[in-house]
């Protein structure tokens, strides 16, 4: 256990090396026959210390030295904890504040797209957490001649060593003119409102855990030009994630190399909202993670948090998917990045209709995803 460890275990380590351990000539006055109940005394005290350190601090050690380790294994919140965490999500302001303005036809280069980057800028500008946000903006060839796309990224801490980043796109597919419109309310307008609204929710915690300077920290992209214009290939379509994985391979980061290799976990969101969705765990390197999202479920299930929820597990499932499903992640993908998908399989039965609508969305599941996923952020960062 390293008490206090978060941030700067190493100082602590340290710290502890200049207090010497007692001296021989100290240890050799002590008659024999004192040194159990002394040996007794010290283990009591140290039981002591550790009680009340649990106490003041639940759930921190295990993140602080699983970070030391780069491979996080993260604590279960303590129930009065996990409860506070899911009472922190506010269902009506997911709803109304973030998934409303969301819900238009947006797809790159539109007065829509254009509308909704501006909104996402200014809704992550105004937290108190004080992000670094930042436009990615390129102009790329299409099968429509050249479009412009701007992808925003917003960095809790930009200094810190590692970040989990959570990703979705914010484009509607593109219907020729005289089309029906197409929101794309679980393509992907309900992901990105999860995002916000987790943003918000956790604001004060974030805000704490960026002053403490803790190593891991939190990355949001919001990704433009997900979707194919014309015919899904790989010339037509992941422009924004194409472009983004690229600029972050070539930017140092600091203390790390590159950007893209700061990423711990990329966690990308995309067909949430529909009812009963069936997520599967696509990548064995990050299967542990899936597995925490299970137990989540499960947990909150038995704990009565989650409505519409008449099994124990209904969401996260073991097993294969049914195939592979290319989306944003594979750019980062292909440049090593350990990526989590959750995407529902099979997709909803209004993709890339007119009918991916918010009346076709179903509130209790997007709201028992955002409980779930506010449990896993909060165990990941040790918030
Ligand atoms: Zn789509």
């Amino acid at each position: 256990m390293s008490p206090g460890g978060r941030g700067r275990p190493r100082q602590r380590l340290g710290d502890r090396g200049f207090m010497q351990p007692p001296s021989l000539s100290k240890r050799r006055l002590l008659p024999r026959v004192q040194l159990l109940p002394l040996l007794l005394l010290a283990l009591a005290l140290a039981l002591a210390v550790f009680i009340v350190w649990n106490s003041w601090h639940p759930g921190v050690q295990e993140p602080s030295r699983s970070r030391d380790l780069r491979a996080p294994l993260t604590g279960s919140l303590q129930e009065a904890k996990l409860r506070r965490v899911v009472g922190l999500l506010d269902p009506q302001r997911l709803w109304g504040t973030f998934l409303r303005p969301l819900l238009i036809v947006r797809p790159p280069g539109s007065p829509g797209n254009l509308q909704v980057r501006k909104f996402l800028e200014t809704t992550l500008r105004s937290l108190s957490a004080g992000w670094h946000v930042e436009l990615d903006p390129f102009t790329a060839s299409t099968p429509l001649g050249p479009l412009d796309f701007g992808n925003v990224v917003a960095t809790l801490d930009p200094a810190a060593a590692r970040h989990l980043t959570l990703a979705c796109h914010y484009d509607s597919k593109f219907f020729p003119p005289g089309s029906a419109p197409f929101v794309g309310a679980t393509d992907s307008a309900v992901p990105c409102a999860l995002l916000l609204e987790l943003a918000q929710a956790f604001d004060v915690m974030l805000s704490r855990a960026k002053q403490q300077a803790v190593p891991v920290t939190l990355q949001l992209l919001f990704l433009d030009g997900e979707e194919a214009l014309a015919a899904w290939g790989p010339k037509d379509s992941l422009y924004g994630s194409q472009h983004l994985a690229q600029i972050m391979e070539s930017i140092p980061h600091s203390p790390g190399p590159t950007r893209i290799q700061a990423i711990e976990l990329f966690v990308l969101l995309d067909l949430l909202g529909a009812p009963s969705p069936i997520f599967f765990s696509h990548f064995p390197r990050t299967a542990r993670w899936f597995q925490r999202l299970r137990s989540i479920e499960k947990r909150l299930h038995r704990l009565n948090l989650l409505q519409s929820h008449p099994q124990e597990v209904m969401y996260f499932q073991p097993g294969e998917p049914p195939g592979p499903v290319e989306d944003d992640h594979i750019p980062f993908l292909r440049r090593g990045v350990q990526v989590l998908h959750l995407i529902a399989t099979p997709f909803p039965a209004v993709w890339h209709t007119p009918a991916d609508t918010e009346a076709n969305l179903h509130p209790p599941t997007v709201h028992n995803l955002s409980r779930i996923l506010a449990v896993f952020l909060a165990e990941y960062l040790g918030l």
